[in-house]
């Protein structure tokens, strides 16, 4: 394997949304991921003067690093409503910003090596049914049509042709240029240190460049967000699991959609690669929070949905690292700023078995080279679908995290639910199953599907 190159996305690159901060604003956002981005945009669409505070880059974290699908297909049935809708919102997007982001109606097909996987994919069929979803299921021929030159046989598949795709580095930095051109201030390269939280309300943050008064503020903070929480008593029981991506140099379209089976999973890109991930690649580092909500994840970890493995030891400065400090004060270096942008290493061992996986079952590549391979902490709650919430504790203090891998797709839906959420107007959807409490209020965990 030649040597690859790191992921495009560093605290290297040029500061694109440049500070200063203001010194007040009627909402502020922790986090430039898609889902501060998304909320930024609607709010400010909406002229309500809002402010994001990235602490690194717009997406540099698990936002650009995702594979770039966008499905309904395999959703829990309560995420479903939202996904629909942000299936539309992407086409909107797409034009609105003016930018070509990558976005194709090109399919979503799982593939299934045994009758067990078929009988799954039914289940999801009577979901699929409720909705009036383009999902099908596939016979063994069928399959062998849809995707060419597969040199596995294999029981049948599930596709939905309406799913889409889109190429995360160029989308979500679009709609961030996008937001900021609609008049939300972004401000890159600026931590959040702490909330300042009097009578059980928002006052304002304190961030590396000074205190912002406010009365709300979203923490979308992905992998980091119940780090920041906690420091102020709230308990988010989130993990991040590390996984490893790989790019191809350009070859032959076998398929323009995204497919996966237990091995591989593979995406079309744009520029005519493939984005590769194998399968059984996931690390969780073992810290502090993984003891603390390690009951919360027996249900998950008994059906063993990200086929995790499992390591001691986070490397120093992680979010759930031995040493990360769970305490600071506002005027002292945060662990955010520590770490601007959280950027594993992708598994040597994981990107050549994708590799030679992905020639396996495509025998007709004469060669598949990798021209890139990265890592990303994928932020995870213990049932698998996020938390999207007031927190009652706090009046102002919103939360919109734990997308548990599946945080792309939905995004635009997320991002429009909460800038609703913060206005105080209806949100449109029944958002019961994303509630804070259910982790603390006795009710048992319910699993989402490891579709
Ligand atoms: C390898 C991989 C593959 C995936 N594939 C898919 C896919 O194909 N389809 C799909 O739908 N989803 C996929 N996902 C999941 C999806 O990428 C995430 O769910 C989604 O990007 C999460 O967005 P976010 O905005 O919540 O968090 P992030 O994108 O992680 O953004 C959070 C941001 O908050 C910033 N931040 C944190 N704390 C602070 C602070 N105190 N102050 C200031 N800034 C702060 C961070 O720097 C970060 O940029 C994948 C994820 C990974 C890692």
């Amino acid at each position: 394997m030649r040597h690859l190159p790191l992921f495009p996305f560093s605290e290297a690159d040029p500061i694109r949304h440049a500070g200063p901060p203001p010194k007040t604003s009627e909402v502020v956002i922790v986090g430039g991921g898609i889902i501060g981005v998304t909320t930024a945009l609607f709010l400010a669409q909406r002229n309500i003067p809002v402010t994001l505070l990235e602490k690194g880059r717009v997406a540099a974290e698990q936002s650009s690093r995702n594979w770039g699908w966008i499905r309904k297909q395999g959703r829990d049935a309560d995420e479903l409503p939202i996904v629909i809708e942000a299936s539309r919102l992407w086409r909107q997007l797409a034009e609105e910003c003016g930018e070509d982001i990558g976005l194709k109606q090109t399919g979503v097909t799982y593939l299934a090596s045994s009758d067990k996987k078929m009988a799954g994919f039914e289940e999801f069929m009577k979901i699929a049914a409720i909705h009036e979803l383009d999902t099908r299921l596939l016979d063994a021929d069928e399959t062998a049509k849809l995707i060419k030159g597969m040199s596995r046989r294999f029981k049948g598949a599930m596709t939905t042709p309406s799913d889409m795709r889109a190429e995360p580095w160029l989308a979500v930095p679009a709609l961030a240029r996008l937001a900021a051109r609609k008049g939300a201030r972004i401000v890159e390269n600026c931590a959040v240190r702490t909330l300042e939280i009097s009578a059980g309300r928002i006052k304002g943050v304190w961030t590396e460049a000074g205190y912002i008064e406010t009365s709300s503020v979203l923490v979308a903070g992905g992998a980091w967000s119940s780090l920041l929480l906690a420091r102020h008593g709230v308990s988010v029981p989130q993990l991040s699991v590390r996984v490893t991506v790989a790019a191809t140099e350009p070859l032959p379209e076998i398929y323009s959609g995204a497919a996966a089976d237990d091995h591989i999973a593979f995406r079309r890109r744009q520029d005519g690669g493939y984005t590769l991930a194998p399968g059984g690649s996931n690390l969780l580092y073992v810290g502090p929070d993984a003891f603390r909500h390690a009951t919360k994840y027996l249900p998950a970890l008994m059906a063993n949905p990200f086929g995790t493995r499992y390591f001691p030891f986070a490397p120093s400065g992680y979010p759930d690292s031995w040493s990360t400090p769970r305490d600071w004060a506002p005027d002292s270096r945060s662990p955010f700023e520590r770490m601007r942008v959280l950027n594993p290493a992708a598994e040597r061992s994981g990107l050549r078995s994708v590799e030679h996986n992905f020639k396996h079952l495509f025998p007709q590549f004469e060669t598949v080279r990798l021209k890139a391979g990265w890592g990303g902490m994928i932020d995870a709650m213990p049932d698998v679908v996020p938390v999207v919430d007031h927190v009652e504790a706090v009046g102002g203090l919103f939360v919109a995290t734990g997308m548990s891998g599946h945080g792309f797709g939905i995004g635009p839906g997320i991002g429009r639910v909460v800038s609703d959420m913060m206005q105080g107007n209806e949100t449109g959807h029944d958002l019961s199953r994303f509630r804070l409490s259910r982790f603390h209020d006795g009710s048992a965990v319910r699993l989402g599907p490891a579709l």
